[in-house]
């Protein structure tokens, strides 16, 4: 059996042209779960035929109606008839782009030679949107070899490598910085609505990731978050700051977007790593009111327990004294909860005490146990001692339905540091390029990388 493929034509004129695509023949007899239907090769062969031919009659018919001159309505001559590569989602295809000349009832100083060429205004760059949205897309989400790889896979269309893949990320990223530097939006813009009042949150959390060999640390920095408010879904951020050329301003466009505006308070969630909500004062361009995130603190609670349970597994022949440790313990978490870190700070330095003296009491092979558990104390102790400003309570703000936490942002660490550029995938970064992946991804979670590709052409 045989299907012959054909496309036909219509131009604006009426006029109708049939062109042969492809053939595709099958034994009667061999009819097999192989032999049904087209094949990926079938189909992908017959996408890159279709392509040329629309692309060509489509480009065809363009340069007929731009060669028509606007003033006498006369056809304008062809100066040479050359060649040009666009590179599609199938297929790369070569077109006739003819050069023509300027017509001569414009042409009164018989400048004769003066030409242009129709295309190179609509198809500035080499390759269709389309294509360009891909590669950003999948190389912000996977390796540039297995981007390329696995749009070779699909589609007929061939970057020459995952080199071209990179090469248009770092152009859309470089786009959409471009993009949220320039002062579109303006912080005193007017324009107040209603939801104005709502608080603004951004939660903001890091990542360590490989850097190249050379760079001054073996790790980059990766910063991620979200900016929420009410009325609003959530906007994504993410950079790498070293790599960045003004690295809060991804995070000033997130807050602009957000309905931030001068004088207007903001609110950071983070785990008390201090270079968070200091780029968010740099975003913000002033002091902002930072709250540590409550599930890294409850998380420490959790291990003084853990380890306290630790030290009762070894069956203490005097367990009075860490009975007192243990109703400490059980009131940390609702002495931080509920905003009392002072009375928290003093109850671990008296269970430390406590616990120091079980260990005469019981002897030494419950010795490792008890410091272990000391130094759990004394992280958290630090870490509230550290962290004395951003301690609030917690138990109204959740009451009063407020976020006091950046697990949220925790998520984007996953979906943009762990999945794309963790220590797995044994990937090094160069700060640039970093970046810019972390920048494309960002864009891509807030749904709007088709209008940075779309509507900004790189250059
Ligand atoms: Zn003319």
């Amino acid at each position: 059996m045989e299907w012959k493929i054909k496309l036909e034509a219509s131009t604006g004129l009426g006029e109708a042209t049939t062109y042969e695509v492809g053939v595709l023949r099958r034994d009667l007899g061999d009819l097999t779960s192989d032999s049904v239907g087209l094949s990926l090769a079938e189909a992908k062969a017959l996408l890159a035929e279709l392509q040329q031919r629309i692309v060509q009659t489509q480009i065809d018919e363009y340069i007929v109606c731009a060669r028509v001159c606007k003033d006498c309505m006369k056809l304008r001559p062809l100066r040479d008839q050359r060649t040009r590569t666009l590179q599609t989602l199938f297929g790369t295809v070569r077109v006739a782009a003819p050069r023509v000349r300027v017509c001569s009832c414009l042409d009164t100083l018989g400048m004769g030679d003066l030409s242009f060429s129709p295309l190179a205004s609509v198809l500035p760059d080499r390759c269709t949107g389309e294509l360009r949205l891909l590669h950003a897309d999948l190389g912000a989400r996977h390796s540039f070899r297995e981007a390329a790889r696995l749009l070779k896979t699909f589609v007929p269309c061939s970057p020459p490598n995952h080199v071209s893949v990179r090469n248009r990320l770092h152009r859309v990223a470089n786009a959409i910085e471009g993009g949220e530097a320039a002062p579109t939006l303006t912080p005193t813009e007017a324009g107040h609505r209603r939801t104005d009042d709502a608080e603004i949150v951004v939660m903001i959390d890091g990542a360590h990731i490989r850097a190249v060999p050379g760079h001054q640390s073996r790790r980059l920095d990766v910063t991620v978050g979200k900016v929420e408010t009410a009325g609003r879904p959530p906007r994504r951020f993410a950079l790498a700051p070293m790599g960045a050329e003004q690295p809060a301003q991804a995070i000033r466009a997130a807050l602009i977007e957000q309905g931030w505006r001068l004088g207007r308070p903001v609110t950071v969630i983070s785990d008390g790593e201090p270079a968070l909500p200091n780029l968010v004062c740099a975003a913000k361009g002033g002091p902002v009111s930072h709250i540590l995130d409550w599930w890294h603190i409850s998380m420490r609670v959790r291990h003084i327990e853990q380890a306290l349970a630790g030290i009762y597994a070894l069956r203490p022949t005097y367990p009075a004294g860490l009975d007192y440790v243990s109703t400490d313990v059980e009131r940390l978490g609702h002495l931080i909860w509920n905003g009392y870190a002072a009375e928290a700070g003093e109850a671990l330095w008296a269970l430390t005490h406590l616990a120091s003296e079980a260990i005469y009491l019981n002897g030494e092979h419950i010795g490792p146990a008890v410091r272990r558990f000391l130094l759990h104390c004394q992280e958290l102790r630090a870490y509230l001692a550290n962290n004395e400003s951003a301690l609030i309570d917690f138990g109204t703000r959740y009451r009063a339905g407020q976020p006091i936490s950046s697990s949220r942002a925790e998520g984007m660490v996953d979906e943009i540091a762990n999945t794309r550029m963790a220590k797995r995938q044994r990937m090094r970064w160069s700060r640039r390029g970093a970046h810019r992946v972390a920048t494309v991804r960002a864009a891509a979670l807030n749904g709007r990388l088709e209008g940075w590709v779309s509507t900004r052409p790189a250059a």
